[in-house]
């Protein structure tokens, strides 16, 4: 086995590392705490070609591979959670497209999505189908050459964004007597939809979450995205996408707990010593690097079984479970070693530990996560 990174793989970490160092990580805790979307940094990602790395360059891309794409979210989720979000968001939406859509579909959609000038999003949770998915509501008819979409999405994110441009939904039809969940590609600005109230959250403030309204709203019959009956399969499909992010994702905040709690165990001094010293503390910091470093390993073969087309739907939801819950730890952990000082919001600790609960819940919580793990176990 080669746990060695390709040339191409190593280029895309120090790039991300610089970035998240030199751009994400000093501007984050005014965003966090205005709530501003960091458009600036989003745009710099995007002419990094971070929307884009796993796709070929036909469609925008540059042709790489996903454990380069996941090796970047991790550095940038280390500089900020939420940039790594929207990664998984907006990459989960350009797979859909990649992997179901008409070639019509992709060229029209595709080339801005991956460049990352546009944004998509998601639109799979409803009031009354979280963990149930398959109990959306939402429901589309075909009327002449359009369909008409009417319900309620809730917990969407991206969509308020300037530059978001297309919602990604499942909806309900009736064929035939048949009763199947679709999807549908839904512009913003088509009458009919309407972004509901934004979400006051207890962090990523910077990040928008919002419900989304459909009321008569019409799209041509050509945005049917995908197989006929097919829609919530699809979905899951790119949700293995997305949990291979999460896991990413959580090592990039993970390490970042594990960073500033290093310094900060040196540099504090109690009974005479920097708290370092006592073992208390640094049995913590080893136990954290070591958790750190299984997650890490765990995300990397999830997305190096994707690159060579092998079954993966066990290793995403290892990926993701284990490194959510790892790096919830591990923020507890690092808010400990900071005492008091954890508690302020000045300090980045802070804003690691509020900001990484979510990871449990968003792409299937724990309890999906090991429901999947359960039904796949031979
Ligand atoms: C900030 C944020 C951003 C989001 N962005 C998006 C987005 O862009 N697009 C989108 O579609 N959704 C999005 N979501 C929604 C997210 O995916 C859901 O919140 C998640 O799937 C859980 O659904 P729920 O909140 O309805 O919880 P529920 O499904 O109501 O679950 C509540 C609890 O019950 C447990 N539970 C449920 N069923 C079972 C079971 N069978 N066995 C054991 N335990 C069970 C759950 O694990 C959980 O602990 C977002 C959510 C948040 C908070």
């Amino acid at each position: 086995m080669d746990f060695q990174l390709t040339e191409e793989q190593k280029m895309i970490k120090e790039m991300t590392k610089k970035f998240a160092d030199d751009v994400v990580t000093p501007q984050m805790e005014e965003l966090d705490r205005t709530g501003e979307y960091a458009y600036d940094i989003i745009g710099q990602m995007a002419d990094l070609g971070m929307m884009g790395i796993a796709y070929p360059e036909e469609y925008g891309g540059s042709g790489g591979d996903w454990v380069g794409m996941m090796v970047g979210v991790e550095e940038i989720s280390r500089g900020d959670v939420t940039l790594g979000g929207l990664l998984d968001i907006v990459t989960i939406v350009n797979e859909e497209l990649h992997v179901f859509g008409t070639e019509e579909q992709k060229q029209k959609w595709l080339p801005a999505l991956v460049q990352g000038k546009e944004l998509g999003a998601f639109g799979l949770t409803e009031p009354g189908a979280g963990s149930d998915a398959g109990a959306t509501k939402t429901t589309a008819v075909l009327d002449g050459d359009e369909w008409v979409i009417n319900g309620t999405k809730q917990f969407i994110s991206l969509m308020d964004y300037d530059n978001a441009s297309i919602v990604i939904i499942t909806a309900r039809t009736r064929t035939e007597g048949k009763d199947l969940i679709n999807t549908f590609i839904v512009p913003k600005g088509t009458p009919g939809f309407v972004l509901g109230k934004k979400y006051d959250k207890m962090a990523w403030h910077h990040f928008p979450t919002n419900e989304l309204i459909f009321e008569d709203c019409r799209i041509p019959k050509s945005n049917f995205l995908g197989r006929e009956g097919g829609g919530f399969a699809q979905h899951l499909t790119v949700l293995q996408t997305g949990r291979i992010f999460i896991g990413a994702i959580s090592v990039g905040v993970a390490q970042a707990c594990l960073e500033v709690s290093l310094k900060y165990a040196k540099e504090r001094i109690q009974f005479g010593k920097p708290i370092y010293s006592f073992q208390g503390t640094s049995f913590k910091l080893a136990d954290m690097a070591m958790n750190i470093e299984l997650a890490r390993n765990m995300y990397l073969k999830a997305a190096w079984l994707k690159d060579n087309n092998m079954p993966h739907t066990l290793e995403a939801s290892y990926a993701k479970l284990f490194g959510s819950e790892m790096c919830e730890k591990v923020a507890s952990d690092a808010y400990q070693i900071h005492g008091g000082y954890g508690f302020m919001n000045e300090y980045a600790v802070s804003r690691y530990y509020k900001g990484c609960k979510i990871l449990q819940i968003v792409e299937g919580t724990s309890e999906v996560q090991r429901m999947v793990i359960c039904r796949n176990l031979k």
